[in-house]
């Protein structure tokens, strides 16, 4: 039965360090009616993401913190319940951007409306959705991978990190992933049909990768940064692409990590460039037509790590910077 509160995780305090479960407050109140123009969406997942982390922070960034006392903020597929916008009726399944909680208003802007029939709602936050495109942009942008090529990824379970090694599959690469612990490594190897990944967490991590790159990096697709990104530098091969995604392992750290070696840059004519998704969303359409295609012809496949209840989402949260989730992590509401 559809409940009659609207509950929601607000951000109480800003994390120093590794946020814990008091970083968050779950609260109750009434579900909001939508005004002239605008329309109430009940939530039906909600996107968990890494980026989250820095929004938390209160420290400069190329995105807006979220705000003490609101509702966290996050990606999210719901139904149009009311409307009061013409453009929107009741039933719509929208994408966009409701954060932590059950029920959120819209003035329309942003949301795009979902066919529940070319694809799981669900994909749109994941392998169709902003990881997926991430993937997308960063290998075939600024990683430019070449056919023979190796290509490496590490959270290659993950959600942008396993479409960035089948897509360098599909690219005729040698792809080779990184993940933690001998399961996921046999779900990308085995399912994701990546030629190799590698256990970040073997005490002969660094012998292992070297053995899966027997020609060396040619694109080493940064997500992880830290123990990981020191043990790939070595291995790059001159004219290296590494598009910059995201650094995981630092996202907690109290006090700046020493980065790469620049003599290496130099030496190696490396392309180090970071970048964020929405830099390129002039491409999006190129983004759904490739991998919508992929997906739908079974070429690129995906995992979701799917965790019923918002009073779940700040454990998972947790977990997720803990390399707990396995698969795209979606909070699914239990309303
Ligand atoms: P994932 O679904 O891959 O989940 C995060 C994974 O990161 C964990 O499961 C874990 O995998 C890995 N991880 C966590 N901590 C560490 C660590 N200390 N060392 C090594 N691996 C670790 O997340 P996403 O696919 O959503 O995101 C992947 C990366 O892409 C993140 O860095 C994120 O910030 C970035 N990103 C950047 C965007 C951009 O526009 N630049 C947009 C979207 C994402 P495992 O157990 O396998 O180690």
């Amino acid at each position: 039965m559809a409940r009659s509160v609207n509950r929601q995780i607000l951000l109480k305090s800003r994390p120093e360090g590794a946020p814990s479960l008091d970083n968050f407050e779950l609260t109750e109140g009434p579900i909001p009616e939508p005004g002239d123009g605008q329309v109430l969406m009940r939530i039906v997942y909600l996107s968990l993401d890494p980026y989250m982390r820095g929004r938390m922070s209160a420290a400069r960034s190329y995105a807006t913190p979220a705000t003490i006392g609101q509702p966290m903020v996050g990606g999210t597929v719901g139904e149009i319940v009311k409307s009061r916008n013409p453009k929107y009726s009741i039933g719509d399944i929208v994408l966009g951007y409701g954060g932590w909680q059950e029920y959120a208003i819209s003035n329309g802007a942003g949301l795009r409306k979902l066919d529940q029939t070319t694809a799981p709602v669900s994909t749109a936050l994941g392998v169709l959705g902003m990881p997926g495109m991430t993937a997308y942009i960063g290998l075939l942008e600024i990683g430019q991978p070449e056919p023979g090529e190796t290509v490496v990824v590490a959270a290659a379970s993950g959600a942008v990190g396993s479409v960035v090694g089948q897509i360098a599959k599909i690219k005729g690469c040698h792809a080779v992933g990184i993940a933690g612990g001998t399961e996921k490594c046999h779900f990308v190897a085995g399912e994701l049909g990546f030629d190799a990944c590698v256990d970040h967490r073997a005490p002969d991590f660094p012998r292992r990768l070297e053995a899966a790159c027997p020609k060396g990096i040619d694109v080493y697709f940064e997500s992880v940064g830290g123990a990981v990104q020191q043990t790939v530098w070595p291995l790059l091969n001159d004219f290296a692409r590494i598009p910059v995604c995201g650094l995981i392992a630092q996202y907690n750290a109290r006090t700046p990590t020493p980065g790469p070696d620049m003599f290496s840059v130099l030496r190696k004519r490396l392309l180090v460039r970071g970048f964020i998704v929405s830099d390129f969303a002039a491409k999006q359409a190129d983004f759904l037509r490739d991998v919508g295609e992929w997906v739908r012809m079974g070429r690129i496949k995906y995992r979701e790590d799917i965790v019923d209840g918002l009073e779940k989402a700040p454990a998972s949260f947790l977990g997720l910077l803990q390399g707990k989730n396995f698969g795209k992590l979606l909070i699914r509401m239990t309303t």
